[in-house]
């Protein structure tokens, strides 16, 4: 391995987590309310299972109330979006998160369309997604502020710098790079289309690699001492017939060049949660009328 600054992402969850533990207390003494986040999980899905059990045991651990709901995955449409309106009512649920995947016989932005915006956690409602853009207050999707806040340990100011943004999903790669906008980064966002990605992504000062495709970026992708967020998660076959995860870059290669890189696991995987408790604070002051805390 080289010389590059690996980037905790374990270590600023757990400070982001204290933050929101300190906040969550300070908000019922003194205002009388607990946070409230509804997660929403439709069907057997393995992967999201274990991640909807993190986000619950999350919750409580820093003492928000989190509210369960668990739906076979013959759910019809109309009852899904029934259980939504019920929580878009409740005013004990200051958060709602809806799983995805959601079964086939189920449209997905209908349903994220009928969250509250004010409750949209997730921050993939059109409202948001459009807030977002336009600059003005919104609920911000998780994983681009996990990400950016990884950035920031490295680079505290990211004025000026040149950042590509691989991937252009609405749920990473999109608001990944509006947020670098707002940080006054001069923004590409790569896809599977660009022609010469590893040319444009040896340009960046930043690197967000969103793909989905096993160690796809590798050493002389990277100008040396770029700063690389790798947000993909794949399972590999590793020896003896096990699995293993690994990111979108080739981590071992890149660290030789980079100066600042997130190991996977243990990067942005861990800051999606605790950004996920952060916008459940957020969107419950709002909805109550109280000052956001500094979380
Ligand atoms: P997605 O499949 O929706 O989008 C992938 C993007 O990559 C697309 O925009 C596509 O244009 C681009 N792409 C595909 N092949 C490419 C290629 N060969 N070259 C350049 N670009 C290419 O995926 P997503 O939901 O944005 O997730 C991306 C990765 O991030 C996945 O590995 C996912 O598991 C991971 N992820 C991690 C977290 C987390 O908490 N850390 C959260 C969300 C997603």
């Amino acid at each position: 391995m080289g010389d590059a600054r690996i980037i905790d992402g374990k270590a600023l969850a757990a400070e982001v987590r204290a933050r929101i533990a300190v906040a969550a207390a300070d908000l019922k003494t003194k205002h009388g309310f607990t946070p409230g986040l509804a997660v929403v999980l439709v069907g057997e899905n393995p992967a999201s299972q274990v991640y909807v059990r993190s986000k619950k045991k999350q919750t409580v651990e820093t003492g928000m109330a989190s509210f369960d709901h668990t739906l076979p995955a013959e759910t019809a449409e109309e009852e899904l979006l029934a259980l939504v309106d019920r929580l878009n009512a409740d005013p004990e649920v200051h958060g709602i998160l809806v799983q995805l995947p959601l079964p086939d016989q189920i449209d997905a932005d209908k349903v994220l369309e009928r969250i509250d915006p004010a409750k949209d956690v997730d921050g993939f409602h059109p409202m948001n997604a459009g807030r977002l853009s336009t600059g003005q207050p919104a609920l911000v999707p998780c994983t681009p502020v996990g990400s950016v806040l990884l950035a920031k340990q490295a680079r505290p100011d990211l004025t000026g710098l040149e950042a590509v943004v691989i991937g252009r999903s609405n749920i990473v790669g999109k608001p990944v790079a509006q947020l670098l906008l707002q940080e006054n980064c001069t923004v590409t966002i790569a896809h599977s289309r660009t022609r010469d990605l590893p040319g444009v992504t040896r340009r960046a000062d930043l690197v967000i690699a969103a793909v989905g495709r096993p160690e796809m970026v590798r050493r002389d992708w990277i100008k040396p001492g770029a700063t690389v967020i790798d947000v993909g998660i794949n399972r590999i076959e590793a020896d003896g017939g096990k699995s293993r995860l690994v990111g979108d870059v080739a981590f071992d290669e890149a660290a030789e060049v980079a100066g600042a890189i997130t190991p996977v696991p243990g990067g942005v995987g861990p800051m999606t949660i605790a950004c996920l408790l952060r916008n459940t604070v957020q969107a419950a002051c709002a909805i109550e009328g109280v000052a956001l805390p500094e979380v």
